[in-house]
């Protein structure tokens, strides 16, 4: 995109989203006691399986991609919307919510002076401190969303360009639980070129940090990743054999892998955060094999109970048995 013709807009000049056209036709999403916000835009890391290395060279010349709002800017859209919906938590989706640090410590000491509002928001291991682990802590921050991606460190920083070693990933942990924060942890498997003992490592440094909930998603090539393109290169994908992508990150692997390789690494995504949760499920060998050797069917069902149970909690979902019901239907109408 020309930067002549484009630049990107000072956030705090935009007037606050527009959430009446959702809410008034969606009222379980009015309803909810958690609602989502963004207190900035961008990212200034260049994973390889993520849009944001692309998006940079799309826009390069329109401004600086990386922006916050002006904290007074955030709290007023806040107080927007808590005056006008329930609102109990606050979720910020943010591609990394502390990327700033100066803004994220002013954040952290005005929110709780101004809202008896919790929230939860997403971060990077690396940039967790002491001092912002605190200051999540003070904020009222009830839960965290981080990325390992791959237990495997060739993996992780030379093919994902992760920027994250493994140390950082257990200190952020160590911090975290310190702090007494709950965390969720993402992953990818089923990478390029990715062996089910590289997938099994994932596993295991997700064991000894201990999060709420360990999730493995399935890798997707979409057009654009440089991800892609590494697949593709190293004869790990043919994108004219297997053209279709799946519709999520959980049904299959379309790498060039065989059809029990494939079945292995759905096997691994459903049972992943269930052997985090409970690693002598894991460590047990019989155990393992008896679970590994239950039907797909029944592997998904367990994992969709599992995942919907702890994200719940991790976001501080309290609602009415009526409510309950309600998200049932719309999740399971999803799958
Ligand atoms: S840190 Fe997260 S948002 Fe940023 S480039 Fe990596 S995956 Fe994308």
């Amino acid at each position: 995109m020309p930067s002549e013709f484009y630049q990107f807009a000072d956030l705090d000049k935009l007037p606050f989203p527009d959430r009446d056209v959702v809410y008034k036709v969606d009222a379980l999403l009015r309803d909810m006691p958690s609602k989502q916000f963004l207190s900035g835009r961008g990212c200034p890391y260049d994973c390889a399986y993520c849009f944001n290395h692309t998006f940079k060279e799309l826009f390069k010349g329109c401004g600086q991609t990386v922006r916050k709002k002006n904290i007074g800017y955030l709290l007023e859209e806040i107080r927007t919307v808590k005056n006008k919906y329930p609102l109990k938590n606050v979720v910020f989706n943010d591609d990394t919510f502390i990327i700033d640090k100066k803004w994220f410590l002013d954040f952290s000491r005005r929110f709780p002076k101004e809202f008896n509002l919790s929230y939860t928001c997403n971060i990077r291991a690396n940039l967790v401190d002491e001092e912002i682990a605190k200051g999540l802590s003070e904020s009222n921050c009830i839960g965290v969303n981080w990325s390992i991606e791959s237990g495997n460190e060739f993996l992780r920083n030379a093919v994902l360009k992760r920027s994250m070693s493994s140390e950082q990933a257990l200190e952020a942990a160590r911090l975290l639980t310190k702090y007494k924060i709950p965390y969720r942890i993402g992953n990818i498997i089923g990478l390029p070129g990715e062996k089910p003992d590289q997938m099994l490592e994932t596993l295991e440094l997700n064991i000894k940090a201990k999060p709420s909930l360990g999730l493995a998603n399935i890798f997707v090539p979409f057009p654009g990743l440089a991800l892609t393109k590494y697949a593709i290169e190293h004869g790990y994908y043919n994108p004219e054999k297997n053209a279709r992508l799946p519709k999520d990150f959980f049904s299959e692997s379309v790498m060039d892998i065989t059809p029990e390789e494939n079945k292995q690494v759905q096997k691994i995504m459903c049972l992943f955060p269930i052997f985090v949760n409970m690693p002598f499920l894991f460590y047990k060998r019989i155990i393992r094999k008896i679970m590994f050797s239950c039907p797909q069917f029944l592997l998904r069902f367990l994992y969709e109970i599992f995942y919907a149970d702890r994200m719940m909690k991790l976001y501080a979902v309290r609602v009415s048995l009526v409510q309950k019901y309600r998200i049932a239907l719309r999740y399971v109408a999803n799958l």
